[in-house]
């Protein structure tokens, strides 16, 4: 399998390429130059099989050329051994929603499943053999913390975390800045998600900084993590032997994108739910076909203050038909212009596919409480966001939620809501105990790269 970039088809990499790369050289994202479709038959065959032997199935259609399956096959098993559920993921029924929980690995979100496999692909693709790594990441709170534990104590590897500082929760924060290894690096940026992210793809553009640092990424445009992602939606059609929407918390649109991964790769669904909070950009994208960022508000929902939805760019190059110039124009529209639209044509591709709608911080709190009241079941913030996306489709299919975070995570959003405490989950009982480390920087491009050479 190779991989060419959404700008650019005569691009040709291998996996452990993209993989260390994260970001095309041309700025665009990695696409590969092929996809694996099962048929019904090839479905069934897969329809009994672990969690850790499915995702072996899936993944390896994208890396088997770099890493033979029993390996691979290896790799999961250790990188799911630190999950505190058997299967990786739990599948409940509350009321009429089928609830995908998500966040049963050492850091209590979604971001788990794919980094810990991250981490391992590191060690076995023998990224930082040769040379010194330096992995730059952006975090809208969970990213960071899920890669600082898939990365922590590696040898040959720093990892240098970008947060808006104060925007993220207490627990995210000390998640991310409690763990006291010498290779993770916590800089809280003051800014907001989109000034870390615009850094950190600053840097990958620039050939220079990138190669004398050795530069790598592991933000949710990273091919390895969609690849990851797509397990758990043919997981939930086999465990629950139907045809379901899935409703999607959604910020760079990382994890519904996986979702439309499953869809092309021959998986039978009904719609993909976008849920998002005010910071509703995909929501208007996909009623109106404007692009166009606003200002970052903070919600109830940091993971989800984004207003550049990176990955969205991966379906761009789809319902262009798989066009690299219109990619181009768009792109650049939206550099120079701020926004760009697009055709008919391709909102009706998109809208066949996809619902969208934008929660609110008020809706989100009176869900959490109806939810807790009707059913006895907490959820956090971002998941409730989903469960409202999915009270409002239209058709008569059954609806999975995907839980991204355990509630925990956002004890204070989840006290405003029913008036409780939760007691914390074994993974990061320790927590409120530990001494925080991390500096604080200006939104300033220059000075995050001088603070990378210096301690690098
Ligand atoms: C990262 C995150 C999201 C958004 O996921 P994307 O892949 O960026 O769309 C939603 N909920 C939680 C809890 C997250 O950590």
């Amino acid at each position: 399998m190779r991989y060419f970039s959404t700008r650019d088809k005569k691009l040709d990499f291998s996996f452990t390429e993209i993989f260390s790369r994260g970001l095309a050289p041309d700025g665009g994202l990695f696409i590969p130059s092929d996809l694996k479709k099962y048929t019904n038959n090839e479905l069934k065959n897969l329809k009994n099989l672990s969690y850790v032997d499915l995702a072996t199935e899936i993944i390896s259609n994208f890396c088997s050329s770099d890493l033979k399956k029993e390996k691979l096959r290896a790799l999961l098993s250790k990188a799911y051994g630190n999950f505190n559920t058997k299967e990786v993921v739990e599948i409940k029924k509350v009321g009429d929603i089928h609830l995908l929980e998500l966040y049963h690995g050492p850091t209590l979100a979604f971001k788990d499943i794919a980094m810990q496999v991250i981490g391992n692909l590191y060690d076995e693709l023998n990224i930082a053999d040769k040379k010194k790594v330096n992995i730059v990441v952006a975090t809208s709170g969970d990213t960071g913390s899920a890669a600082i534990s898939a990365l922590n104590d590696k040898k040959n590897i720093n990892v240098f975390v970008l947060h808006p500082h104060d925007k993220i929760s207490r627990t995210q924060r000390k998640i991310m800045t409690t763990i006291g290894s010498i290779n993770i690096y916590n800089i809280a940026i003051r800014g907001n998600f989109d000034d870390c992210q615009k850094i950190v793809k600053e840097m990958f553009s620039d050939n220079n900084f990138r190669e004398k640092i050795n530069m790598s990424g592991v933000n949710s445009i990273n091919w390895a993590r969609i690849i990851c992602q797509i397990v758990y939606y043919f997981y939930t059609y086999f465990r629950l032997s139907k045809k379901t929407n899935f409703a999607v918390p959604t910020g760079n649109f990382g994890d519904i994108y996986a979702g439309y991964m499953a869809k092309k790769m021959g998986l039978p669904m009904g719609k993909l739910i976008v849920a998002t909070n005010k910071n509703d950009i995909l929501a208007r994208a996909i009623n109106s076909g404007e692009y166009k960022p606003n200002e970052v508000k903070a919600t109830l929902t940091p993971s989800m203050d984004i207003q550049i939805s990176s990955n969205f760019e991966r379906l761009l190059f789809d319902v262009s038909e798989q066009s690299e110039k219109r990619v181009i124009t768009l792109m650049n529209n939206l550099n120079n212009k701020g926004s760009f639209s697009l055709e008919t044509k391709e909102i009706n591709v998109i809208k066949d596919i996809f619902d969208a709608e934008a929660i609110d911080d008020d809706e989100t709190i009176r869900i959490i409480r109806d939810f807790f009241n009707n059913f006895g079941f907490i959820l956090d913030p971002h998941t409730a966001t989903a469960v409202g996306a999915s009270y409002k489709v239209k058709n008569k299919l059954p609806t999975v939620v995907l839980g991204t975070a355990h509630p925990y995570k956002f004890a204070d959003t989840v006290k405003i809501a029913i008036n409780r405490n939760i007691s914390a989950p074994e993974q990061i009982a320790a927590l409120p105990e530990k001494k925080e480390k991390f500096d604080i920087l200006d939104n300033n491009l220059q000075k995050v790269k001088n603070y990378i050479l210096e301690k690098m």
